[in-house]
């Protein structure tokens, strides 16, 4: 079985690997912080409960992924929930380590 830091490894690799995920043609929300598919949204450390904000992609859908805690660089999962209109709905941190 793959454990918990797969993604993290994966997401490792790709960075090492320069990978980076493709946008199509026209798409501005990577560098155009007030496009309506992107957003900041402020995350409560479930390791050391200092808030952060971070960026979110809404433009992917509902997803979850791993993010370094910005206060204690510890491995935080996100769940980004979003509405049939691609509104957000929810956004959760926890921990990986449970
Ligand atoms: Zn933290």
């Amino acid at each position: 079985m793959l454990g918990p830091d797969h993604g993290r490894m994966e997401k490792t690799l790709d960075e090492q690997y320069g990978l980076e995920p493709v946008f199509e043609p026209g798409d501005q929300a990577e560098s155009d912080p007030e496009a309506p598919l992107s957003g900041v949204a402020d995350v409560d450390c479930p390791y050391c409960g200092e808030r952060f904000a971070t960026a979110i992609d809404l433009s992917a859908g509902s997803q979850s992924y791993i993010e370094d805690c910005q206060v204690c660089c510890q491995p935080i999962e996100m769940r980004l929930v979003l509405g049939p209109s691609g509104e957000l709905v929810a956004f959760e941190a926890g921990r990986i380590d449970v």
